[in-house]
């Protein structure tokens, strides 16, 4: 699935070298490859030929406008969680009745806004939710295509941060009470009711929470048909696995495989929002080591990206590979932390990490960075936010330069009666 690869001792992207990309643009900076985002899309996509289903990419994973734009001409949708990735994914070319808007806490004016931008479906997590969207429709005269989101209680066996599918979940309206909610959307002006969603988590490596939550969705589906209610969409919502260490997360044709089966035969319009699947392996992060040091017994490398460029490793105590761009030649390995320059003891990509000598000046790639990295990447220490690069056979382009200072410093405003003058 990746697109990096040595070839000649060099790491490449697609066929370019990264360090080549490096001396361009400077480190650090993240680097995607456009063959890589189009097979994951592909593969992805194809498991589901046959089914009436459309792919909503989630556009949290990685919301750079040229990322939602390949997807976008490879046919995607897109699934929103803010009033900013509803207008990015518009910018980006996705057509508006193609974008499913998701996430608890949307506000009455993001509301009126997607209902002016005419967002194809609105995804209600809660009562007070259902009755904000039908007074904002009702009010501009419009009528709102909402699916609710069912937590169905299954444990998506993953980071405990990104399980959405649990009881006490903050995520969704419990399993009970949704016949109810939808006899109550039924009733109400300003909204079509249509069909359910359901998230569970994300990083999955298991099947089985997945089967088990669509079973429940459809045992529901069931239910509401028989009490006279119209159900013509689901949304499964997303979180296949990918690749960080050694897992093995299941192929998309299996994970389909059991859409079919529980769906198959439903006569509903089904919608799919893979977001890390399509973006994560397909991106690196690429750091270069500003010193080696020895302390306490330890080695450290000290590179020049931190946890305001990549913070998975602070947040979830996530495990990246980390490969040095130039391919080591022999089998020496020994244990090295990996840290960034940010005041921070969580500063850290990788703890006692196994590598091959290290020396400043070396460049390193931090593997499967594509999903939830620059999204997620702040100026904290009023550091830069760093440049995306997307390779694209032997062509790459700058698809985020590089912030500078003057932009950086000038967001803020000094009043003029802390007169300083
Ligand atoms: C985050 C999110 C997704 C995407 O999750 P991945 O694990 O990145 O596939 C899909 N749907 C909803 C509602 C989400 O919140």
């Amino acid at each position: 699935m990746t697109g990096f690869s040595y070839r000649d001792g060099a790491l490449c992207a697609d066929n370019l070298p990264v360090a080549e990309i490096a001396a361009t643009v400077g480190t650090p900076f993240y680097c995607y490859s456009a063959t890589a985002l189009r097979r994951a899309y592909t593969d992805f996509a194809g498991a589901f030929d046959g089914l009436d289903a459309e792919i909503c990419y989630a556009v949290k994973a990685n919301s750079n406008q040229a990322v939602i734009a390949l997807f976008a001409g490879l046919g995607a949708g897109a699934d929103v969680v803010s009033e900013g990735e509803l207008r990015r994914a518009l910018a980006a070319g996705v057509p508006a009745e193609k974008i499913v808007y998701s996430g608890v806490g949307k506000s009455r004016g993001e509301m009126a806004s997607a209902l002016d931008l005419e967002c194809g479906q609105f995804n209600i997590e809660s009562e007070p939710e259902l009755a904000a969207l039908a007074n904002v429709a009702a009010g501009m005269g419009k009528t709102a295509r909402a699916v609710f989101r069912v937590n169905p209680d299954v444990d998506a066996d993953t980071h405990h941060k990104i399980s959405t599918g649990r009881a006490g979940d903050k995520f969704g309206i419990e399993f009970d009470r949704i016949a109810n909610v939808y006899a109550r959307a039924n009733a109400l002006n300003g909204i079509n009711a249509c069909g359910l969603a359901v998230h569970i988590g994300s990083q999955l490596t298991r099947l089985d929470p997945f089967r088990e939550a669509f079973q429940k969705i459809a045992g529901l589906v069931r239910e509401l048909r028989a009490e006279g209610h119209v159900l013509d969409r689901l949304d499964l919502g997303g979180g296949l696995g990918i690749v960080y260490r050694d897992e093995v997360p299941p192929v998309p044709t299996d994970y389909a495989d059991i859409v079919r089966d529980v769906f198959g035969d439903m006569d509903v319009a089904l919608m799919l929002e893979p977001g890390r699947r399509l973006v994560g392996e397909a991106g690196i992060l690429v750091t270069e080591i500003v010193y080696m040091k020895e302390s306490g017994g330890r080695s450290f490398a000290v590179v020049d990206a931190a946890m305001n460029d990549l913070i998975r490793p602070t947040l979830y105590e996530a495990w990246h590979d980390i490969d040095p761009v130039a391919e080591p030649d022999g089998d020496a390995r020994s244990p090295v932390d990996i840290v960034g320059p940010v005041c921070e003891t969580g500063d850290i990509f990788a703890v006692q990490r196994d590598m091959p000598p290290l020396q400043s000046g070396y460049l390193l790639a931090i593997r499967s960075a594509g999903a939830y990295g620059a999204v997620m990447s702040s100026t904290y220490n009023s550091r830069l936010l760093i440049p995306e690069v997307m390779v694209n056979g032997d062509h790459s382009a700058v698809i985020r330069p590089r912030q500078d200072y003057d932009t950086l410093i000038g967001l803020d405003t000094v009043p003029d009666w802390i007169g300083n003058d």
